[in-house]
C-alpha cells in the first residue's frame, strides 16, 4: 500500500542505498516501496551484478531437472522503481551518512541498508563444493564418473560451519534416485555435523528425514565433524574415526565480506539488534547473511530485511509502528517423491513450533524461498523460478545421463 506520507521538506525524497542485489535486498526494495512511491521515497540499489539469481533450485541441475534462473537487475529495476548502481560498496562514513563506492564514488544516504551476503567458500580441500549452480557441473561430472566406473561411494558433506543443510539432503536423496534408476550398484552417504538430520526443524523433521534417507539406501553419519579429506579417499572425522568415500561432495562455508566504517563481530559479520539496526552505526541497516546470525537462508534473510525496510521508514519519519525480526524456518526438501514443507520457529520468545512441521503445499506462500514481497514478485513474472510441486524426474534425462 502506497500511502501519502508528506514529502520531506528538502528539495529531494529521502535516499535508501541498498548495498547488494540480491534476496535480502530486493525484499527490501519491495517492501519500502509497497509504502512509499519514488516521490516519496528514492531507492538506490548499488551492486556488482548485472542478474539477479536465483540459488533454491540449484540443487536440481546435475540432474537435468532443472535450469539456473536468474533475471536483469535493470527489469527489476523498472519494475519496483529503483535506481540501480553498477559497483562495490567500499567503505562508509556513518557519521556523515556517506557511502564510498570501491572506485571513490561518493554515495550519501538518509538509510543504508547493507545486504552483501557472505563470501561461499570451499570447506574442503579435496572435495567437490556445491556452491549453488556455478557448480552443478562438478556434480554433474562426478555422477559420470561413478557411471562409467559402474558404481562407487559418493558422500556428501555438511561440515560444521554450515547451518543451513537441507542441500545437502536434497543432493543425497536425488543422487541416489538416480543411481538407482540408472541401475548403478553405489553407495550414498549423508556426513553432517548436526546430532539429527535437519535438526533446525526439530524432531518431526528429523524423523522424515530419517525416514527418507532409509528408504532411499542412503547411510546417514550424524554428529560426525569433518577435519578433512585424506590422500586416501577417507573422511577424517575429529574424533579419529575415519569414512571411505570415492568421492565427496561439501557444502560450502559462509566467510564474512567486510566494510571499512561498519563494526563487526568476532567472526567478522554485522552485528545487529531485532529491528535488524546495525548496533553503534545509526543510520545503517543489515539483512540477511551478512549479519551475525546463527542461521543463513534466504527466508531469514527476506525476513530481516522487512524489518529492517519497516525500521528505516520509521526512522525517517514515516508513520509506521516497526515489527521486529522473529524468525521462521520454512524450506522445502525436494527429492524424487512428493515435496515436504517444513517449517519451525526459531525465536526463542515464540510460542513453541506446532509438532508436526509438515504444512500442507496449499498453505505454502509461492517459492521455495519465501519473502513476503519477493515471493508474489517473482511469481508475478510469467518467467519466473518454479518450484516443483511434485516428484523431481532424475532418470532419463540429457545432463545426468
Ligand atoms: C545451493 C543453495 C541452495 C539454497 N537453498 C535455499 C532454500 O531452499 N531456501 C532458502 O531460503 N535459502 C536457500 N539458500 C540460501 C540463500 O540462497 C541465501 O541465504 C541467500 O541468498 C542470502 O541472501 P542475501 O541477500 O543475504 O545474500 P545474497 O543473495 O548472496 O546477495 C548478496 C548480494 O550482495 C552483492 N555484494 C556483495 N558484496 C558487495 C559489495 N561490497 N557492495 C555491493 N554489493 C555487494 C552480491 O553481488 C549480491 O548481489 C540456498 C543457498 C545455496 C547456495
Amino acid at each position: 500500500m502506497v500511502t501519502n506520507t508528506p514529502a520531506p521538506t528538502r528539495d529531494r525524497p529521502r535516499t535508501v542505498l541498498i548495498a547488494g542485489a540480491g534476496i535480502a535486498a530486493l525484499e527490501a526494495a519491495l517492501a519500502l516501496r509497497s509504502h512509499l512511491d519514488s516521490d516519496r521515497l528514492a531507492i538506490t540499489v548499488l551492486a556488482p551484478n548485472d542478474r539477479f539469481r536465483y540459488p533454491a533450485l540449484a540443487v536440481l541441475e546435475p540432474f537435468g531437472a532443472a535450469a539456473a534462473w536468474s533475471m536483469p537487475l535493470q527489469a527489476f529495476a523498472d519494475d519496483v522503481g529503483v535506481e540501480l548502481r553498477h559497483g562495490v560498496l567500499g567503505d562508509v562514513d556513518v557519521a556523515g551518512r556517506v557511502a564510498r563506492t570501491s572506485e571513490g564514488v561518493a554515495l550519501p544516504y538518509d538509510g543504508l541498508l547493507l545486504a552483501t551476503g557472505a563470501r561461499s567458500d570451499r570447506s574442503l580441500d579435496g572435495a567437490t563444493p556445491f556452491r549453488g549452480a556455478h557448480d552443478a557441473d562438478r556434480v554433474a561430472d562426478l555422477l559420470e564418473r561413478v557411471a562409467r566406473d559402474g558404481g562407487g561411494t559418493v558422500a556428501f558433506v555438511a561440515p560444521a560451519t554450515v547451518s543451513w543443510s537441507l542441500p545437502v539432503y536434497e543432493l543425497a536423496l536425488l543422487t541416489a534416485a538416480h543411481l538407482q534408476a540408472a541401475e548403478i550398484p553405489a553407495r550414498v552417504l549423508v556426513v553432517t555435523h548436526e546430532a539429527d538430520p535437519l535438526a533446525l526443524f526439530g524432531d518431526d523433521a528429523q524423523a522424515i528425514a530419517r525416514d527418507k534417507l532409509a528408504r532411499h539406501g542412503i547411510e546417514l553419519h550424524a554428529g560426525a565433524a569433518v577435519v578433512g579429506l585424506g590422500e586416501d579417499g577417507w573422511i577424517e572425522l575429529d574424533d579419529g574415526r575415519r569414512i571411505a568415500a570415492d568421492h565427496v561432495v561439501a557444502m560450502p562455508e559462509l566467510h564474512p565480506r567486510t566494510v571499512p566504517g561498519l563494526p563487526t563481530d568476532d567472526a567478522g559479520f554485522v552485528p545487529v539488534d531485532e529491528h535488524a539496526r546495525v548496533l553503534g552505526a545509526p543510520g545503517v541497516y543489515a539483512a540477511g547473511d551478512v549479519t551475525s546470525g546463527d542461521v543463513k537462508q534466504g527466508g531469514l534473510a527476506c525476513q530481516q530485511a522487512d524489518a529492517a525496510a519497516e525500521a528505516i521508514l520509521a526512522d525517517l519519519g514515516h508513520p509506521i509502528a516497526p515489527a521486529p525480526y522473529r524468525p521462521v524456518l520454512r524450506g522445502i526438501l525436494l527429492s524424487d517423491e512428493e515435496p515436504e514443507y517444513l517449517r519451525s520457529a526459531l525465536a526463542a520468545e515464540q510460542p513453541p513450533a506446532p509438532r508436526e512441521p509438515r504444512v500442507r503445499r496449499l498453505a505454502w506462500p509461492q517459492g521455495k524461498i519465501v519473502g513476503h514481497h519477493l515471493s508474489p514478485y517473482l511469481a508475478g513474472r510469467g518467467d519466473g523460478p518454479r518450484t516443483p510441486d511434485g516428484a523431481v524426474p532424475v532418470a532419463g534425462s540429457d545432463r545426468a545421463g
